[in-house]
């Protein structure tokens, strides 16, 4: 199998080096990008099987190049993990809005990356390879069928309870925001509030029982389900 090459884009060497390093340890092609308008030519070019981008970048920023990145269909299904500082809040927000799959937070450390990186390209592209059965632990979720199961039980779903754990587990390991979690399972019709789907989380995770702790709050973003 080929090696899935990476592209880190980050304009502080000491920071890129670490990620090329530990990256390349672990079997991965890895090239280094000092600036967002380069990166973005060199995508474009010969995109990469995942792209680590930093938010504050010289030529072209990490939101304005994630923006690029998602609404070029050659370049749209490649997953962006973005590099953030604390402060960045807002930004992170968002760039997870504009498609991006996850972020790390600085400081980081590198078996942290790691790890991500192995689970954003686990998942693949995600939603479209269509799943009948989604398992992880206890949960089977039936999808042709409609039905969930806590090991041998059946639990029942409201439609939307279903679509939203549906979507969590397709997206596993990686953070859904408010937005987006409206917009993809209630459709945002716009009577609907953002704490509708803290509620839904909650009758959600009553419902999962054990379980319900692979669901995380990511506090001032959404939700992630661990997996
Ligand atoms: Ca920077």
């Amino acid at each position: 199998m080929a090696e899935k090459r990476i592209l880190i884009v980050e304009d502080e060497p000491a920071i890129a080096e670490v990620l090329e390093y530990n990256l390349a340890k672990e079997g991965y092609e890895v090239s280094i990008d000092y600036r967002g308008d380069t990166a973005l030519e060199a995508i474009r070019q010969n995109p990469p099987d995942l792209v680590i981008l930093d938010l504050m970048l010289p030529g072209l920023d990490g939101l304005e190049l994630t923006r690029f990145l998602k609404r070029d269909a050659r370049t749209s299904q490649i997953p962006l993990l973005m590099l953030t500082a604390k402060s960045e809040e807002v930004d992170r927000i968002v760039g997870l809005e504009l498609g991006a799959d996850d972020y790390i937070t600085k400081p980081f450390s590198p078996r942290e990356v790691v790890l991500r990186v192995k689970a954003v390209l686990r998942r693949g592209t995600g939603t479209e390879e269509q799943q009948e059965l989604l398992e992880i632990g206890d949960i089977r979720l039936d999808v042709a069928g409609h039905r969930l199961f806590l090991s041998e039980d059946e639990i029942p779903l409201t439609a939307t309870e279903f679509r939203l754990l549906r979507i969590l587990l397709e997206r596993r390991n990686r953070v859904q925001t408010r937005e987006s979690l409206l917009t993809d399972v209630w459709r945002y019709s716009e009577d609907v509030d953002s704490r509708t789907v803290d509620t839904h989380i909650r009758r959600l995770r009553r419902k999962l029982g054990p379980e319900a702790e692979r669901i995380e709050t990511v506090v001032g973003v959404g939700y992630r389900l661990r997996g």
